[in-house]
């Protein structure tokens, strides 16, 4: 069989089911691209077509595809250890890990416990969370607080403390009840209004359902900075400031779900910084094999971690576990991109493209269906509208988006428009004149999802 997209498009139809993706699209005029090969910030699929991934194959890739540092700490720890079980035993990869991402964490954060993907590590802040009440005899604490537009992963605990309809609505009747303030998210502020007012503004919803409900909350859970899938939605860092001490006052924990915003990705290792806070537990994946590998980590410090700390007949043990918990080749990958990290100075080098973006991104703002172009970091992020005065937004069955996902693939380059956002959270590899093809498809594709 000659090795062409479509021969391995039929293979692939006959027995895949993509993720997030309703396959009947694929019979039609959505292609499915069948990738061969990955190089730096570049995709290449089966006819020899390369894609730029601006998109860093959904915000988990830090330093391209195929890195060659990435590559050979990986291959030296296949060598030695693929893989060991983390109850009873341990490796030096998680160790070191350990080290180093404590050393890094915001204060306080001195105990690293891991999980595999994203979702378990939500589920097992949840968990610890409430159990640490339990723990301290505060039996009653059973609920969590979330905001509006969250997005917290697709298992049913982590779906619960979501927000976002489209992946929630459905499911439920399964799902553990919730309670849900509005979002600080900048995009709804009045004209004249700033940022930080208007998150002062929002944050006294949260104040007080904290007051109302602290007596039976665990925990917020929110994604600081930037609610990347319900539409890179950004808000001000003095919400952030403000909830770290309503927490204290209300006795009440603060999860910080850095999953996607980690590492870098708003400017900062950790967007928390930005706001000077330190959260209770702190959840990473994605970017912390630097998109190699399925790892991820909840951060907490030692408070939480000596509640569970006792004989063993009191039963008071943390009993959670995953089969691929602390896998030595995903800490591998981690710290040879933590490494990276250090000796680039990569979040020095992140100020220049982002200065870049931000220069090429700006003119954008000026299109009549436009109506806001914001960033913060190496998030960029442009909202197309149906009427750019009133913030009206197309209906989602036009799906605008997926116009600007077809223009970008025939031109190279792999955008994901989220409904109406179109948004750039390239890899860290990227360099400004991949940004300008990158911006300009965007803009190519802008006005063709928008002039009818
Ligand atoms: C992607 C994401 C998750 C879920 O991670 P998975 O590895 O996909 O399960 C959770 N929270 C945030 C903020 C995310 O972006």
């Amino acid at each position: 069989m000659p090795s062409t997209n479509s021969a391995w498009v039929a293979r692939d139809l006959a027995h895949v089911w993509h993720p997030c993706t309703q396959m009947k699209d694929h019979e039609g005029e959505l292609p499915l691209v069948p990738i061969r090969r990955g190089v730096g910030a570049w995709l290449e699929d089966y006819d020899g077509r390369r894609y730029l991934d601006a998109v860093s194959s959904w915000w988990v890739n830090l330093f391209g595809h195929a890195n060659a540092r990435i590559n050979a700490a990986v291959r030296e720890q296949l060598e030695r250890l693929e893989h060991v079980i983390l109850a009873g035993f341990t490796h030096e990869p998680v160790i070191t890990l350990s080290e180093r991402l404590t050393a890094i964490a915001p204060a306080g954060l001195t105990r690293c416990f891991y999980a595999d993907n994203g979702s378990s590590a939500i589920e097992v802040a949840l968990k610890m969370s409430f159990h640490f009440w339990r723990n301290t005899g505060h039996s009653g604490k059973r609920r969590f607080i979330t905001l509006e537009n969250s997005y917290h992963g697709e298992t049913l605990g982590a779906l619960a403390v979501g927000n976002v309809e489209l992946y929630k609505d459905i499911y439920r009747p399964l799902l553990m009840d919730v309670l849900t303030v509005p979002s600080p998210d900048a995009y709804g502020r009045e004209p004249a209004e700033s940022a930080a007012g208007y998150a002062r503004r929002r944050f006294a919803d949260l104040e007080a359902t904290l007051a109302e409900h602290a007596h039976e909350t665990c925990a917020v859970i929110l994604e600081p900075l930037v609610q990347c899938a319900a539409g890179m939605r950004m808000y001000d860092p003095l919400y952030l400031k403000l909830l770290r001490s309503a927490c204290d006052r209300h006795q009440v924990h603060l999860i910080a779900d850095e999953i996607a915003v980690g590492f870098g990705r708003t400017g900062t290792m950790f967007a928390c910084e930005q706001a000077g806070i330190s959260p209770d537990l702190m959840c990473l994946s994605k970017g912390l094999t630097a998109g190699y590998l399925p790892l991820s980590v909840v951060l907490t410090g030692e408070r939480i971690y000596t509640a569970f700390y006792d004989e063993y007949a009191k039963l008071s043990a943390f009993l959670h576990s995953h089969s691929f918990t602390g896998n030595p080749l995903g800490c591998a990958a981690a710290l040879a991109s933590l490494d990276i990290f250090r000796e680039e100075r990569t979040l020095e080098h992140n100020r220049g493209l982002a200065a870049h973006m931000a220069e090429r991104a700006a003119p954008l703002a000026a299109h009549p269906h436009v109506a806001e172009v914001r960033q913060r970091g190496m998030i960029v992020a442009i909202e197309m509208a149906a009427d750019k005065a009133h913030r009206t937004p197309y209906p989602w069955q036009e799906r605008r988006g997926l116009r600007v996902y077809r223009h970008a693939l025939s031109r190279g380059v792999l955008l994901r428009p989220i409904g109406n956002v179109v948004y750039f959270m390239p890899p860290y590899v990227i360099t400004p004149e991949e940004i300008d093809l990158m911006v300009e498809v965007a803009r190519e594709g802008i006005e063709l999802a928008t002039c009818a």
